[in-house]
């Protein structure tokens, strides 16, 4: 199983060590330009919030909170696009922050 957390209370990405581009997911090499060994960075943790919705009927089986709760993709800082909880963001552009109530990555309004 893929954790863009990699088991820390932190949100991570990785980055190539030729070409400097990042992405949110682990991979064995650079998707731009093949090299092998991309660096794991963690990032700070703050955003903008680029989609949201409300999850109100969620697959069986999978870990999550009680029905409704939100989703959002949210830009970070450090230029990668991740998913997450959210909780009491409205809005598309919202600066938000992650947080880990629940062990799990959820973001809200920065303050
Ligand atoms: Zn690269």
């Amino acid at each position: 199983m893929t954790d863009w957390t990699a088991g820390e209370p932190q949100v991570c990405f990785d980055e190539c060590r030729s070409c400097a581009r990042r992405w949110p997911l682990p991979r064995a090499a650079c998707p731009h330009c093949g090299t092998p060994d991309p660096q794991r960075r963690g990032a700070a943790g703050t955003g903008t919030v680029a989609a949201l919705t409300v999850v109100h009927r969620a697959p069986e089986g999978a870990p999550h909170p009680p029905t409704p709760f939100a989703l959002v993709l949210v830009d970070l800082d450090e230029g990668v696009r991740v998913m997450g909880r959210a909780a009491g963001v409205s809005a598309v552009g919202e600066r938000v922050a992650v947080g880990f109530p629940d062990g799990v990555p959820s973001f809200a309004p920065a303050r």
